[in-house]
């Protein structure tokens, strides 16, 4: 099943270019198992984003120099379609793509119980079918209901969103037009529970209260899509 769920007012606020208010998030919807092969998946729809995330694993590590004595390893892909944006993206790796791929195993790190499984691996493939700004958030959020979907033990689901300034005011979840012509953009992934976070990039130029300002935000937007995180699972798995 899926939720379809929208956040915030524009009461009392200028509308942003698509109508949002300063505090808003993108329509979410998140479904967990989608795929048969994988050991766990999700797929998302965030705004215009659609992302597919498979995970393979825990088991063991086929590349050797990569396997730890004590813990897991995850091993993240993150790959745009080169029908996800306007422009055919050339397939293959970029460095876009690589930086991607390692913030987001980092990100995920932290809450996986990896000492349970020595010398093992777990591989995370996320596929960006449809791209409009905050792909990188939105796989995060879609790999940790991957993770609990394979049943991998974890502390916490690790939750992402961005939140940055445009046209001078502080703003929540940005859109790709608002990534492209704002001033700042600032993605956060958390774990809801301690409030830890795992994932800070600040891309533009924020004073030291917009900073705070939209870290803050950033942190209650991903406080709100936690919420759609437990949805998708206990609609997987009635619990
Ligand atoms: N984008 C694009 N072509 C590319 C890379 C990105 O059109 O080769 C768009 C896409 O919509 C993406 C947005 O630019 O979501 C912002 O990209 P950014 O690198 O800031 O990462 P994201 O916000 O997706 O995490």
């Amino acid at each position: 099943m899926i939720i379809i769920i929208t956040l915030g007012t524009n009461v009392g606020t200028k509308a942003r270019e698509d109508g949002r208010a300063f505090d808003e998030l993108r329509n979410l919807k998140i479904d967990a198992g989608v795929l048969e092969r994988a050991d766990g998946s999700a797929y998302l729809e965030f705004g215009g984003n659609k992302i597919l995330v498979a995970i393979y694993g825990p088991k063991e590590s086929y590349i050797r120099r990569l396997q730890r004595p004590d813990r897991a390893v995850i091993r993240c892909r993150y790959n745009m379609a080169p029908f996800s944006v306007d422009d055919r993206k050339r397939p293959g790796p970029d460095r876009r793509s690589i930086e991607i791929s390692k913030i987001t195993a980092e990100a995920l790190h932290s809450s996986v119980i990896l000492e349970k499984y020595p010398r093992s691996m777990i591989e995370v493939f996320i596929e960006v079918l449809e791209a409009e700004g905050g792909t990188r958030c939105a796989g995060i959020t879609a790999a940790s209901v991957a993770m609990a979907d394979a049943g991998i033990p974890m502390r916490d689901m690790v939750v992402a969103c961005a939140a940055g300034k445009v046209n001078g005011e502080i703003v929540l979840d940005l859109s790709e037009v608002e990534d492209k012509d704002g001033e700042a953009d600032v993605p956060v992934a958390i774990l809801p529970r301690t409030g830890q976070i795992t994932l800070l990039q600040s891309d533009g130029n924020l004073s030291a209260d917009e900073f705070e300002k939209a870290l803050d935000l950033a942190i209650k937007g991903c406080q709100q899509i936690s919420e759609v995180q437990k949805e998708a699972l206990k609609n997987r798995y009635g619990v």
